[in-house]
């Protein structure tokens, strides 16, 4: 899924905007509203999702869903449901649908969450002046957002934002990949190499088992229709093995190596202290070697929005209890 799907379209140097011991010169700094989410975030709550609106990642999102669905719909189908051994179809079944609704979750996630995007317009003069900087010390700030670009930010165009330790934008999840949803979208890729896989494995049963037996005897469907279902699937598959598998050895390559693709397509000097193998993947799949890593649920009860929606209608019920029984006590 790299190739050129993936615009890597920060390719501008970094500004330098004060270093410490200068004056600020107020009228230098475009000063703008510090917003809590992106620039087409929409508001729930108190909190914002995190949604970019570009057209194009949109469609490239929903097809990916169309996808996975359509390859569900062979497996299925087509495969599975039809099939004279139970046991065959029960197991396959529940790991092609498990894997693949992990793969539905992980993207979501990549999605929905905010990859690590810096305060828009946050370059204004108090905002410098809190940062106390040292003599000597260099701050940037990005032209195009108006924001202190932190070390290793990039800005994205699509994005309209500076994520912090960008790696690259992914129409395919329609968002960036940074620090805050790598670990989702490494997940992502993996999940959907291991369904493509498991299709590839399971087609070449099927045609095997059914070229033995008349093909009518094989499926619910007609023969035309089930072998063009199959090819189109094998073909998704494959494609979609490809992109994945190298996308996801690129990523556990960067998170080893503690170099994003846009540092290594630079080849940027690293100014930071390189983590170490180890230590690089457990800040990013958070903590240390376990099952969770796989989860891409994580964090989803806990902070995210179902979380909030529940506490808000636990405290509406409250009011609504306290309300009732302030009438009961009230009324003579
Ligand atoms: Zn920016
Ligand atoms: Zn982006």
């Amino acid at each position: 899924m790299q190739s050129s799907n993936h615009r890597l379209r920060d390719m501008e140097q970094h500004h330098p905007l004060l270093s410490g011991g200068t004056d600020v010169e107020a009228d230098s700094l475009a000063a703008g509203v510090m917003v809590g989410g992106p620039h087409s975030g929409h508001a729930v709550g108190n909190r914002t999702v995190w949604f970019i609106q570009d057209s194009c990642g949109m469609v490239c999102a929903t097809m990916t869903w169309f996808l996975v669905l359509y390859a569900e719909f062979v497996v299925n189908f087509v495969m599975l449901l039809p099939s004279k051994n139970f046991w065959y179809s029960l197991l396959n079944g529940a790991a092609f649908n498990s894997l693949a609704i992990l793969a539905l979750a992980s993207h979501l996630r990549t999605m929905l969450t905010d990859p690590g995007a810096v305060p828009k317009g946050n370059a204004t003069k108090e905002y410098m002046e809190s940062l106390q900087l040292k003599p000597g010390e260099v701050i940037y700030k990005c032209p195009k957002c108006c924001s202190i670009k932190p070390e290793r930010a990039h800005h994205c165009s699509i994005c309209k934002r500076c994520i912090r330790k960008m790696d690259h934008h992914c129409p395919w999840v329609n968002n960036c990949v940074g620090e805050k949803n790598q670990r989702f979208f490494v997940l992502f890729t993996m999940y959907v190499a291991l369904i493509s896989a498991h299709a590839l494995g399971l087609s070449g049963m099927h045609f095997f088992t059914c070229i033995k037996v008349q093909w009518n005897e094989c499926s619910d469907f007609s023969p035309g229709v089930s072998v063009l279902l199959l090819i189109f699937l094998c073909l998704e598959a494959v494609l979609f093995l490809t992109f994945t598998a190298v996308m996801f050895g690129t990523q556990i390559h960067s998170i080893c190596n503690d170099e994003t693709e846009i540092e290594r397509l630079k080849n940027e000097k690293p100014t930071w202290e390189r983590r170490t193998r180890w230590d690089g993947m457990k800040t990013v799949f958070g903590g240390p070697p376990s099952l969770l890593w796989c989860n891409p649920f994580t964090g989803w009860g806990r902070e995210g929005l179902y979380h909030q929606q529940l506490l808000r209608f636990q405290a509406e019920l409250l009011t609504c209890l306290q309300w009732l029984e302030l009438r009961r006590t009230s009324s003579p």
